[in-house]
């Protein structure tokens, strides 16, 4: 069954970028030191900043992020932290090359899932995109990770260069012993941004090979959740930024609720003597309770090729915020983010 999963009133998301350094280069990284510096965090500010959600963090879902978060060499010490302070959930998004150990030093039990990057079904594809040896090196990854009995989750960055791999995914995901399968957009923020070498796939192409994909690898019991990207005429349309909270933490401190808006200085909130702290107008806020027939203001400005109009000037559909997610699973669950 699909359903589309609207932002949760009660789930908080802490998106935590603990350094921004990484072993890879990859054509569509979303990183830019410009704009989130070339900082790591000590253990000590993790923890304080972690406690600085401390009224949420019953219902907080957390995120730890790089850059390469494995390379930070007190990640395990972080987790445990998370999960010491009560945290709802604890994820690690990785690129597969799990340095320092970190599985060894973990446990299934500190951790609820280890979501490995691989953005091509053949080596030829994803080592294009992520680097040479990532392909062997993630699925390795993937493999030792089930052996160890983490939870594992993947997720694939769908561009015009990968999208006709994505169908095989279909045949390797079962495969590998992971238990959620997560598909994106081409975010046109960070590499992608500045090269303008990769694209997002068309509206056609999303709406037809994105949801075929995503049911053939449902049937195999592993729900696949997908951003709904283009909402029709009568859906209707939310900014997470007004009615979730989701928090995009880098280590120059800066806080967004709109991963959109992290190619600017426009972040809504800072870290300062380890507080969430409002920033004075304007910023990402101030964008957020704007109303355009386009859907999505930030879209609107950044990536406009996305929307067609029709001859009286009206856009033919809406951009949907890139936080509602479709989700495809074999068998009814609680809806999550
Ligand atoms: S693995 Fe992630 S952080 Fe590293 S270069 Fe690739 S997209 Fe950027
Ligand atoms: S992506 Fe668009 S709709 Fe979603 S939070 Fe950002 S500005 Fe709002």
């Amino acid at each position: 069954m699909r359903e589309t999963v609207l932002f949760s009133e009660d789930a908080v998301n802490i998106f935590f970028h603990i350094l921004t350094r990484c072993n890879l280069s990859c054509r569509h990284c979303y990183i830019n030191p410009a704009q989130h510096g070339r900082g790591m965090l000590s253990l000590d500010t993790i923890e304080a900043w972690l406690s600085a959600f401390a009224d949420l963090r019953s219902t907080a879902n957390v995120i730890f992020l790089g850059g390469e978060p494995t390379l930070h060499p007190k990640l395990p010490e972080a987790v445990r932290a998370a999960r010491r302070m009560g945290y709802h959930s604890i994820t690690i998004d990785t690129n597969g090359y799990l340095f320092h150990d970190c599985i060894h030093r973990l446990s299934p039990a500190d951790v609820d899932f280890i979501s490995f990057s691989l953005d091509g079904a053949t080596q030829e594809i994803n080592d294009t995109l992520r680097g040479k040896g990532s392909y062997d090196t993630c699925l390795a990854g993937v493999k030792a990770a089930v052996a160890r009995g983490f939870h594992t989750s993947m997720i694939y960055t769908v561009s015009d260069t990968n999208v006709h791999e994505l169908p095989l995914m279909a045949d390797l995901v079962p495969t590998l012993g992971i238990k959620r399968f997560f598909i994106q957009v081409l975010g046109i923020r960070g590499n992608t941004a500045q090269s303008k070498e990769l694209h997002q796939v068309t509206k056609e192409t999303w709406e037809k090979d994105i949801p075929e994909t995503a049911e053939r690898i449902a049937a195999h019991g592993i729900p696949v959740t997908f951003p709904k990207v283009f909402l029709s005429p009568d859906e209707p349309f939310a900014c997470a930024g007004t009615v979730a909270d989701n928090y995009f933490i880098f280590p120059n401190g800066r806080v967004y609720k709109c991963p959109l808006c992290e190619d600017y200085p426009l972040h809504g909130y800072e870290m300062c003597d380890n507080q969430l702290t409002p920033r004075p107008p304007v910023n990402e806020t101030d964008l957020f309770n704007l109303t355009i027939p386009e859907g999505c203001v930030m879209n609107k400005l950044l990536q406009q090729d996305n929307i067609d109009y029709d001859e009286a000037g009206k856009p033919v559909n809406r951009i949907s915020c890139c936080l509602i997610k479709n989700e495809i699973k074999a068998q009814e669950t609680e809806p999550r983010l």
